[in-house]
C-alpha cells in the first residue's frame, strides 16, 4: 500500500501545507484582506475564495460575488471608495462564486458569457440574477478609463467559464482551473471536459500577465504556478496512461467473481489508480499542498478520461 491514505479512509492528520502555498495572513477580526493589484484593481479574499474589484471614475466593477465573501465585499470596497458598484462580471455560473449577486440585482449591469445565461436560466435561482449583457467569444468592458477584456475559450471547468484580463494591471482572472501552490480541487476541479482542461492550463501559461487571480486559495498566482500545475497534470496523464497499459485484469480477484464484469473492472481500475498514486507521490507529494487529500481522485479522473474521451 502507498504512504498516501487510500480514498475514503480516515486518517489522523493530512500532510502539512508547504510554505509555498501560504498567503498573507487575514486579520481574524476582519475575516478578509484586500490586495492592491495596481491602477484601481483589488483582490478581496478570505484566503479560501477570491473576488476582484476595479474602481473607475463613476463607480466599481465587481468580478464575482462568492457567498462566503458576501459580508466582506461591501466593506472591502468601502475601504477604497464610496462609489457604488455599477457592473458585476460573472466568471461562471457556479453558486459558490456568484451566489451573493442578488444584492446587486437591478442596481448593477451584470455581464457574463451566453452559456452562463443558459445555465442560470436552467437553474432559475434568485440568488443568481440573469446577466443583462452576454457575449460569445470576446467582450471589452470599458467604463471610464478602466478596461477588462473578457474572452471565452470553450468548455473545461464548465461551459461559460471565462478569462477576465485586466491588461493595464497585467492581471488575469480565471476561476477553478489553476490553484497556485495547491493540488487542483478534487477531480481536476470537477472539470466537465478533461481534455479541454488540459488545453486551458496550457493556454493560460501562454498568455501575457504577471498576476493570476484563480478564485481560490490563499494567494495570487504567477506564471511559475501555472507552469508547475501544467507539469503536474502532464505527469498525472503519463502515470495514469502507463498504469492502464501495464496493469493486468483479474489479479487478486476472487475467482468466484470472474463472471461479474463490474467487479472485474473495479478490481482493475483500483490497481490502475494505486499504481498512478505510487508513481506520482515521490516527486509531487511535498510540492503541492493537499496532494495527499486528492491524488486518488485525480488518478481516477485521469484514467477515466484516457479511456473514454
Ligand atoms: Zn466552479
Amino acid at each position: 500500500m502507498p504512504d498516501i491514505a487510500p480514498i475514503g479512509s480516515r486518517i489522523g492528520k493530512y500532510m502539512d501545507i508547504p510554505e509555498s502555498a501560504k498567503g498573507p495572513a487575514v486579520d481574524p477580526a476582519k475575516g478578509y484582506r484586500i490586495q492592491d493589484l495596481g491602477k484601481g484593481l483589488y483582490m478581496v479574499t478570505d484566503n479560501i475564495y477570491q473576488a476582484m474589484f476595479m474602481v473607475h471614475e463613476q463607480g466599481v466593477i465587481l468580478v464575482d460575488a462568492p457567498p462566503s465573501l458576501a459580508a466582506h465585499i461591501p466593506k472591502a470596497i468601502a475601504e477604497v471608495t464610496r462609489k457604488p458598484v455599477t457592473h458585476l462580471v460573472y466568471s461562471h455560473a457556479h453558486i459558490d462564486h456568484i451566489g451573493a449577486a442578488q444584492a446587486l440585482a437591478g442596481k448593477a449591469t451584470i455581464v457574463a458569457h451566453e452559456e452562463t445565461l443558459r445555465l442560470l436560466q436552467q437553474a432559475a435561482d434568485p440568488k443568481r440574477p440573469l446577466p443583462n449583457i452576454t457575449f460569445k467569444d470576446r467582450y471589452t468592458l470599458k467604463v471610464g478609463g478602466q478596461r477588462l477584456e473578457l474572452s471565452y475559450h470553450g468548455n473545461a471547468h464548465e461551459p461559460g467559464n471565462i478569462f477576465i484580463h485586466a491588461p493595464e494591471q497585467r492581471t488575469l482572472m480565471v476561476v477553478d482551473v489553476v490553484f497556485p501552490g495547491w493540488m487542483p480541487w478534487r477531480r481536476l476541479a470537477l472539470a466537465q471536459d478533461v481534455p479541454g482542461y488540459f488545453a486551458q492550463v496550457k493556454l493560460i501559461e501562454s498568455l501575457d500577465f504577471d498576476v493570476l487571480v484563480s478564485g481560490h486559495v490563499a494567494r495570487t498566482g504567477t506564471k511559475a504556478d501555472v507552469t508547475l500545475q501544467r507539469e503536474f497534470i502532464e505527469d498525472l496523464k503519463a502515470a495514469a496512461g502507463q498504469a492502464l497499459g501495464s496493469t493486468a485484469l483479474g489479479v487478486g480477484l476472487n475467482p468466484a467473481d470472474g463472471s461479474n464484469p463490474w467487479a472485474v473492472f473495479d478490481n482493475y481500475i483500483d490497481r490502475v489508480a494505486l499504481q498512478c498514486v505510487n508513481t506520482l507521490t515521490p516527486k509531487w507529494g511535498k510540492r503541492l499542498a493537499a496532494f495527499d487529500v486528492y491524488i486518488w481522485d485525480q488518478c481516477y479522473t485521469m484514467e477515466q478520461s484516457l479511456r473514454l474521451d
